[in-house]
């Protein structure tokens, strides 16, 4: 006999920031609602691969998982700052912006206080729809793998996506395929680190991607004690700067999700480009120094072992004797260089129809969300289907980011909690 199929009002897909704040939400709404999210890791980590030393947030701390909605919360960075003593130290520090670790460890306390809330190591593998009598679909199963390969399948009438981007990996690298020698930034930390250390003769690495990571794996390589030789193929002509002056931050604000959501199509494309210099293959200011610094310091010292290759594009990229030839063009010929480690800081993708969802969308209407980020299905299809992160283009750039997570997830419990015009019956496993 085989085990019955546990039955759940909501399953949050991921467990990171963005379903950890809603199950802070549900939690303080004492929601009468059976709850359930499933992670593939073994425990909380927050960008496990890039948590570097000496990087910092790009976002406030007061911008945490419940502040801006909840600032009494148990659940706020001061709280968790106050319960490891280090608030005063923290304050003389005089920054809005802690470390990555910090944050990460923040995340962590928080999700530990709510042991009940996930199940690790339960990768989502597949949802099914539940079909009812004629053409309805009134559930949906939901099947995990674990570590060890044991499948558990769970049903749910309600769902939240949260699952976050998956590493772009640019078409020229795909031949590649699983090349140990190529490697997405998302694996920096767990799986290029280890391997630098582990050679007796220094790497030559490429960094790929003139972004936010790009930059800090490059900084991170240079001061790495395997002391690698490091080339940083950049697509610009130069570093540019993020802006986070105060006129333009304000579009991170919680009060733009709706101003951005009314605008026309046109008019939130514009947005979106007129802003992308907020988060977009731009760099920290003080980062962008720093490296321009480490240039000049090795034209004085004549000793120049790493270098900006700018303007470049890869036009192949084939496995050589254990590591990767790149074919670069800049200006003129293209020319072939070898590297024994290539980086891809070339961002995520983060498309539905890419997603664990994407063999439902038949039964979407459209494949964006509602202002209460529900996507529209067709009648008769009952779960509701809630997206955390897959918002972008409707509802502005705070959507991928931590900004705006204790008001989104407060929007995602009132759906899950309010009234359903029509209560679907959720079938049980012997029916
Ligand atoms: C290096 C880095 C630094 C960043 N720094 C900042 C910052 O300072 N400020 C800011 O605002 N934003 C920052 N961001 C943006 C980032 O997207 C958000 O901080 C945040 O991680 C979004 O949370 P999320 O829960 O939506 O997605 P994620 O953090 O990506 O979490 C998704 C979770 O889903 C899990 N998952 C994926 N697929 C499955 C599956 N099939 N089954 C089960 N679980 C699955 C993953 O393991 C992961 O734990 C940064 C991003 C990166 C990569």
């Amino acid at each position: 006999m085989t085990d019955p199929i546990e039955t759940f009002d909501m399953l949050g897909l991921g467990f990171g920031p963005s379903n950890l704040a809603l199950a802070i939400a549900l939690q303080e709404r004492a929601a009468p609602l059976k709850s359930l999210f499933l992670e593939a890791k073994p425990s909380f980590a927050w960008h496990p691969g890039m948590l570097l030393d000496n990087a910092d947030m790009q976002v406030s701390f007061v911008k945490d998982l419940v502040t801006l909605r909840n600032p009494s919360s148990p659940f706020t960075f001061l709280s968790y700052l106050h319960a490891k003593g280090r608030i005063e130290r923290f304050v003389n520090r005089k920054t809005f912006f802690p470390s990555r670790h910090e944050f990460n460890d923040y995340f962590a306390w928080v999700a530990a206080q709510l042991p009940e809330a996930c199940a690790y190591d339960q990768r989502v593998t597949a949802v099914h729809p539940v079909r009812g009598k004629g053409h309805r679909v009134e559930a949906l199963e939901v099947v995990t793998t674990d570590a060890a390969g044991a499948t558990t399948t769970r049903r749910t009438r309600d769902l939240v996506l949260a699952v976050g981007g998956q590493p772009h990996i640019p078409e020229v690298f795909a031949l590649l395929g699983q090349d140990q020698s190529v490697l997405h930034s998302a694996a920096y930390v767990t799986q290029g680190k280890p391997r630098l250390a582990s050679r007796q003769t220094p790497m030559r690495v490429a960094v790929i991607g003139g972004g936010q990571s790009g930059a800090e794996i490059f900084w991170d390589l240079v001061n790495d004690p395997a002391r690698p030789q490091v080339d940083f193929l950049v697509r610009g002509q130069a570093l540019k700067p993020s802006d986070d002056s105060p006129f333009v931050n304000e579009i991170f604000d919680s009060a733009f999700t709706s101003e951005i959501f009314h605008r026309s199509e046109a008019e939130r494309a514009g947005f979106l480009a007129d802003y992308a210099n907020t988060n977009y293959a731009v760099v920290d200011g003080d980062l962008i120094a720093q490296i321009y610094g480490l240039f000049y310091e090795q034209e004085v010292t004549g000793d120049e072992r790493h270098r900006l290759l700018r303007s470049t594009r890869i036009e192949a990229a084939e496995a050589r004797d254990g590591g990767v030839e790149l074919s670069i063009r800049q200006t003129g010929a293209p020319t072939q260089e070898r590297y024994d480690l290539v980086i891809l800081a070339t961002g995520y993708r983060r498309r539905l129809q890419e997603t664990i969802l994407s063999d439902l969308s038949a039964w979407f209407l459209a494949e964006e969300a509602d202002r209460g980020y529900r996507l529209p299905t067709v009648e008769g299809f009952q779960p509701r289907i809630f997206l955390q992160g897959f918002c972008e283009e409707t509802h502005g750039l705070s959507d991928t980011l931590l900004s705006v997570l204790p008001l989104r997830a407060q929007e995602i419990a009132e759906g899950l909690t309010g009234a359903r015009p029509a209560r679907a019956r959720v079938l049980t496993a012997a029916e």
